[in-house]
């Protein structure tokens, strides 16, 4: 009996928040006008949970990655990061401290530094971080093994197929252990099969590092294997589902995607 109460009680305390978004906006400023891209979203990330954001094109996905990996600064509302909003987190050189300590980010398009082999864009990161050769060493050996990329490790990003490649840039965004994983269309330019590959390693990596990531996707079979999924239209939470890993995740996720797909046509 006690034994299972220390369980639940580590349970609770695993469930630590560690995104709080409060009340984000963003508006741009363009020559025809102001576009609301955002607009009052809320909404909190679990340590450790897989969060998909699902939404048409426009509908504001990249812009909250960006904002949330202070990439770009929000015309209102707070990003908490365990907890704490700190005022000047938008600002140079916070903004690159912050996101070289707690973000990483996987893109669709792979973003690979095409001169650099496999392993030395995996090693960019620590590189950056002033790690030691030790160290770098260590650490980039590991990852080669879990993205099973050894063999490749000397060959340029070319050299490799879409799914290496998403591959080596997931190894990139996780070698530093970045407690925030976010991901823009991670698989949008990958085959079924791949996409399916690629979305198993960055499950298998996210047991290993235990990192919380939000995942934007349009495909309702990639938003399957998150925890929740939030659905945005023009700039706003507008629905919102917990996975039930069961068959019927696909059926409602398709369902709730195309009810808003009615809202925008
Ligand atoms: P999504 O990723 O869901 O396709 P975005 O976040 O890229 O959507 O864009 C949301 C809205 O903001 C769109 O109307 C888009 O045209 C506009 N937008 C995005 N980035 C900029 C920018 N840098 N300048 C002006 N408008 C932008
Ligand atoms: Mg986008």
């Amino acid at each position: 009996m006690l034994h299972s109460w220390k369980v639940l009680g580590v349970g609770i305390l695993n469930k630590q928040l560690i995104l709080s978004i409060e009340g984000l906006c963003k508006t741009y400023e363009t020559a025809g006008g102001s576009i609301c891209a955002l607009d009052n979203v809320s909404f909190q990330l679990e340590e450790g949970e897989l969060l998909a954001v699902m939404g048409t094109s426009g509908s504001g996905k990249s812009t909250l990655l960006n904002l949330i990996g202070a990439m770009d600064i929000p015309t209102a509302g707070e990003i908490k990061l365990n907890g704490i909003y700190e005022e000047g987190m938008f600002k140079e050189p916070q903004a690159t401290v912050y996101r070289r300590e707690n973000i990483g980010f996987i893109f669709q398009s792979f973003n690979l530094l095409k001169d650099l082999s496999l392993e030395e864009n995996i090693a960019l990161p620590l590189v950056l971080k002033g790690e030691t050769d030790a160290d770098i060493d260590r650490k980039v050996t590991k990852m080669l093994e879990i993205t099973g990329l050894n063999k490749w490790r000397s060959h340029r990003p070319v050299e490799l197929s879409g799914g290496q490649q998403q591959r080596v840039a997931i190894g990139r965004a996780l070698i530093t252990s970045p407690p925030i994983v976010l991901a823009d269309e991670l698989t949008g330019n990958l085959d079924f099969n791949t996409s399916t590959d690629i979305l198993q390693t960055l499950l298998e990596m996210k047991k290993v590092f235990n990192q919380s990531i939000v995942l934007v996707t349009h495909d309702p079979s990639v938003a399957t294997y998150a925890d929740r999924v939030l659905f945005f239209h023009d700039g706003k939470i507008v629905d919102e589902y917990t996975c039930t890993r069961t068959d019927e995740d696909m059926d409602i996720i398709l369902q709730k995607f195309r009810h808003i797909l009615e809202r925008s046509a």
